[in-house]
């Protein structure tokens, strides 16, 4: 156990001073008086040494009478002789420095041990975390790794923009305050919670925040912690984890990253690690049936991956009850965004609506992230607070990777590139049911992306109509139409636009029944992500339709496609001055904003 290991240290510490204590004290017992140098070349001329023993800085002797003092043994340090010599003619007397045993010891042998045992201990330290051992000595006991928090800090306050799961979660919290009379009207809680969403949006978090509310110990086990261990030992970790948290009921017991060990079994290939998981599954199991949630005792659980949980989790009973945390809409940005700027201090320009209009699909730990850049920028530039510039410059960073300003291209490229942009941009201005266009840029970001367009959904899309989707693949195509339009040439930059373009047809052809020919059935199903109805994870779909009807598929999709590319184009020339004059515009200042671009109206759709 990682206690008893520091320990430990304090143990032989203390054992290394006790034996230069005794030592010291040793050497005190001999009865050595220790004299000057000058008393003992006296000593030699009267006669009155018997014996030395010579070393290199000191002499000890004895003499053939105690001096004053009962001593017979003497020690004295040595002095040069020629030296002595000449201080003895005039009378001096003279004695040498003993050089510190103390010290020197300590250095000769304390310190090397000390570093040897710093590396054993480190070692041991290392190899147990990663086998989650915690010490060697203590193979099978895990209580060390069962993490108890009491007096979380976390509140509901701390997590913004996830009010339904927040809901949800707050009829836990008022149990968990008083159990007894909570079923004292026969209300059930459930059993088991789990929180199920993408990675960041704050399921880590709300459990913390549940036990923080309800001020009550949290005990908590990562899934992930479970793999790579010793058969056995993560059974025996689960087995802890309810016992300890019995005892302290109430209290919360959170599995985190419940995939990494509640993976349905038979998924992984039968291999040495399998019979492991098999056990900590088959433990935790046994555990969650025989627990009993009336004590005031909450299991919740956590996974983006719900898909490949073992379906016996999820049955009646045991994680019955699943809640979902997905990624923020405008609104729930705006909040999150003012739980982290609580500690950056904010410009006047900052406008957090803005930014959170410009972050659509943004996770709460993306904002998080966000704020902490806009901060850095701001701190680099050495401002006094963070601006709207500072925020719109970290959007930039993190939705396109870091700015490469070395990257030179050359004048043809950035002709091309600032024209490819351009036509983006007109072509979403044009139709009128497509999304604002916020920056228009031709500064290369990171690797494959030459220039981009911010693009600004005008709200949160739950819907979207087939006019609008048309619209925008043709936005999509708009960078290949003015290419194709003004050099009669086509680029490889446009390669991620078709393929996004493309994907928007295949959808609208074989999802949403948006193809005359082929009707209102659908071809394929969107891969499951969250559970599907049954609780059990959707096995993959297979080919329902025939090669004639893939062959349908393939023309519908290249119809659709080809339609929206003439339709960026018949825009693209019918505004071709707009389009020269606005990609000259970009070419010389690289970045254009939505206020330099043509005014929507201008523009012949
Ligand atoms: P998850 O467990 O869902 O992957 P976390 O709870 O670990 O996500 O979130 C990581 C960090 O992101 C949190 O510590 C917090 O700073 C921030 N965060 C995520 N979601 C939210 C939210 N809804 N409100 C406030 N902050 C959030
Ligand atoms: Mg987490
Ligand atoms: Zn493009």
């Amino acid at each position: 156990m990682e206690k008893q290991t520091h320990f430990n240290v304090w143990y032989f510490i203390a054992a290394a001073l006790l034996i230069l204590l005794f030592q010291q004290l040793w050497s005190a017992r001999e009865q050595v008086e220790t004299i000057p140098y000058s008393q003992f070349m006296a000593l030699l001329h009267d006669g009155r040494v018997t014996e030395v023993s010579i070393a290199q800085t000191y002499i000890r002797g004895e003499l053939n009478e105690p001096l004053a003092d009962g001593s017979r043994y003497i020690y004295t340090e040595r002095v040069d002789p020629a030296f002595a010599e000449e201080l003895a003619e005039h009378g001096v007397e003279f004695t040498g420095i003993p050089e510190s045993t103390f010290v020197s010891s300590l250095l000769s042998w304390v310190v090397p041990a000390l570093v040897f045992f710093g590396l054993w201990y480190f070692l041991i330290r290392n190899i147990a975390g990663r086998q989650g051992l915690g010490g060697l000595m203590s193979v099978g006991k895990s209580k060390a790794r069962v993490a108890v928090e009491k007096n979380i800090g976390t509140t509901f306050d701390d997590v913004a923009g996830v009010d339904e799961a927040k809901a949800e979660l707050q009829e836990i919290v008022t149990f968990l305050k008083n159990p007894r009379s909570y079923g004292r009207l026969g209300a059930r809680v459930p059993k088991g919670v789990l929180l199920v969403g993408p990675p960041g949006t704050g399921k880590t978090l709300l459990a913390r925040a549940v036990a923080g509310e309800a001020e009550v110990p949290f005990f908590s086990i990562n899934g992930s912690e479970f793999v790579e261990m010793f058969v056995g030992v993560g059974a025996a970790r689960v087995r802890d984890l309810f016992e300890q948290a019995r005892k302290n009921a109430p209290c919360i017991i959170f599995i985190d990253e419940l995939d990494a060990l509640g993976r349905a079994r038979g998924i992984t290939p039968v291999s040495g690690g399998g019979d492991e998981k098999e056990q900590t599954l088959n433990q935790l199991l046994a555990e969650l049936d025989g627990f009993d949630a009336s004590e005031g005792e909450v299991l919740l659980a956590a996974t983006n991956r719900p898909e490949i949980l073992d379906p016996a989790l999820l049955r009646a009973g045991r994680f019955d009850r699943q809640i979902l945390v997905d990624r923020p809409d405008k609104t729930g940005r705006v909040q999150i965004l003012k739980v982290h700027v609580g500690k950056v201090k904010l410009d006047k320009t900052a406008d957090l609506d803005q930014v959170a209009a410009l972050t659509a699909g943004f996770s709460g730990a993306d904002l998080a992230n966000l704020v902490n850049e806009a901060a850095i920028l701001a701190t680099r530039r050495k401002g006094k607070s963070v601006t709207m510039d500072d925020f719109t410059a970290a959007i930039e960073r993190i939705v396109a990777g870091l700015e490469k300003k070395s990257r030179i291209l050359t004048a043809k490229e950035r002709r091309i590139i600032a024209y490819h942009e351009t036509g983006h941009a007109l072509v979403t201005l044009a139709l009128p049911g497509s999304e604002a266009v916020h920056k228009v840029s031709i500064i290369p970001r990171g690797i494959g992306a030459l220039g981009y367009n911010i693009q600004r959904p005008t709200e949160d899309r739950y819907l979207m109509t087939r006019q609008e989707l048309q619209d925008k693949m043709a936005g999509l195509l708009g960078g290949r139409a003015a290419e194709m339009l003004v050099f009669e040439e086509v680029s490889t930059g446009a390669a991620d636009d078709l393929d996004k373009a493309t994907d928007i047809a295949r959808s609208m052809v074989m999802r949403y029944g948006m193809d005359e020919t082929l009707g209102q059935a659908v071809y394929a199903r969107k891969p499951a992500q969250f559970l599907s109805d049954t609780g059990l994870p959707r096995m993959e779909e297979a080919k329902t339709y025939s090669e004639v009807t893939a062959r349908e598929i393939d023309q519908a999709v290249r119809d659709l496609v080809d339609r929206a590319f003439e339709a960026a184009s018949t825009i693209l020339m019918k505004n071709r001055s707009q389009l020269d004059q606005t990609a000259n515009q970009l070419l010389e200042s690289e970045t254009l904003t939505a206020d330099e671009l043509p005014d929507r109206a201008s523009l012949a759709a």
